[in-house]
């Protein structure tokens, strides 16, 4: 793999430029309505120039900065899940013709994907999306298809927010391996400028046509502050020992039904998270019943519909949908794909409208975690000194 280069704003015009004119769409992060969300990018002055974020639980502000970083901001609103696979998919459409119909053919594909700024948490989502929708043995062709074409610069988080935890899952704030290209933003007094590092052949063709010089031991090291700035800066932190087991052993928690007296069930944390993939399909027909649509959308554990079976729904109660999907996440994710479903990049904490925040509800489980109580009565039996139970009253 080529040594890193550097390149200047200048620079990192001329890469946006030499993408489109290759054919790619270039999203990334933008200024819109009062949030940094993922758009189109044409030239570096569409990225968020001085812009930073405040996120805390149930909070998202932006604010002005000193400096014209364009990347020292968090996690977008949206992740790269809206593009590659996105809330609402045409899977095919059919017209009535006489007493059949005929299925329209499938869309041409759209212009492929460079996504730009993507953090370490939403890379490593993204490579769990892989393995759920592109790496069994029933794959979903849409994202498949898009995410093949699809090009990946990552962006060292400099200013992780409030609600950030990736250092806890070991997914930033350098983003790992899977991108084509990782850009990591200095400002310092040798200038404002881009550590860039490859990590594909297509990453090296579309850097090979962009101004850079070779990074020098000032760069590198100006680089690694940045990270390692950035992991003082994280807002919050998981413990991820045992939690797999903690997350099975305490089912009966009364941690639940205190979360699901808070949670209203509104699905804005699945829907923001980067790695659920739970959808329906949705069959709609214009008015005169001549077309008809088939569309996957996506879907939430936290809706009482979506475990309904015949007969009723299997989670009638708050509280056991926000366990289904807090125990799917950290402990059964593992069971199933061999990584845990969350990547720490915080959007389920930001987006609460009541300010939820799992990093809290996994510490509370920790504090009554009920095999600790049951090993206390057991010692205590065990030495002859019974501690009272509820039961004894
Ligand atoms: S945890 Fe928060 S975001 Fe998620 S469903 Fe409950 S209230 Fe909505
Ligand atoms: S569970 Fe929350 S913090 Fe974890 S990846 Fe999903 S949105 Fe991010």
């Amino acid at each position: 793999m080529a040594s890193a280069v550097i390149l200047d704003r200048s620079g990192l015009h001329t890469l946006i430029d030499s993408l489109r004119e290759s054919g790619y769409q270039v999203l990334g992060p933008t200024v819109r309505d009062g949030a940094v969300v993922l758009a189109e990018i044409q030239t570096p002055d569409d990225l968020p120039g001085g812009v930073g974020d405040t996120q805390e639980a149930g909070t998202y502000r932006i604010h002005s900065r000193s400096d014209e970083a364009l990347f020292s901001f968090a996690t977008t609103a949206q992740s790269a899940k809206s593009v590659l696979f996105p809330a609402d998919e045409l899977l095919w459409r059919g017209r009535r013709v006489g007493s059949g119909f005929e299925v329209d053919p499938p869309d041409a594909d759209p212009a492929p994907v460079a996504l730009l700024g993507v953090r370490g948490c939403d890379l490593a989502a993204i490579a769990i999306q892989d393995q759920v929708l592109a790496g069994r043995e029933l794959t979903d062709a849409h994202y498949t298809s898009r995410r093949a074409r699809a090009l990946i610069i990552a962006v060292t988080c400099a200013s992780p927010a409030g609600t950030c935890f990736c250092a806890s899952m070991g997914t930033g704030p350098k983003p790992g391996a899977g991108a084509d290209l990782t850009l990591t933003e200095v400002l310092d007094p040798d200038g404002h400028r881009f550590l860039a590092e490859v990590g594909s052949a297509t990453g090296q063709e579309v850097l090979s046509g962009v101004p850079t010089r070779p990074a020098t031991q000032a760069d590198l090291d100006a680089a690694a502050a940045v990270v390692s700035g950035a992991v003082t800066q994280m807002g919050r932190e998981l413990g991820t020992e045992d939690l797999h087991d903690l997350l099975y052993a305490n089912a009966e928690s009364p941690v639940w039904t205190d979360v699901g007296e808070r949670c209203l069930a509104c699905t804005n944390c699945t829907m923001v998270c980067p790695t659920c993939f739970c959808t329906s399909v949705e069959d709609v027909s214009d008015l005169t019943g001549d077309i008809d649509e088939r569309h996957r959308v996506w879907d939430s554990c936290f809706s009482m519909e979506y475990s309904r079976l015949h007969g009723g729904s299997v989670r009638t109660s708050t509280s056991s949908r926000y366990r289904q999907w807090l125990t799917h996440k950290l402990a059964a994710w593992t069971d199933q794909f061999g990584v845990s479903g969350c990547v720490g990049c915080g959007r389920c904490i930001t987006w609460c409208p009541a300010a939820i925040d799992l990093t809290a509800e996994v510490a509370a489980l920790r504090a009554a975690d009920v095999r600790a109580t049951t090993q206390r009565r057991d010692m205590s039996r065990g030495s002859g000194r019974r501690t009272p139970t509820s039961t004894d009253r």
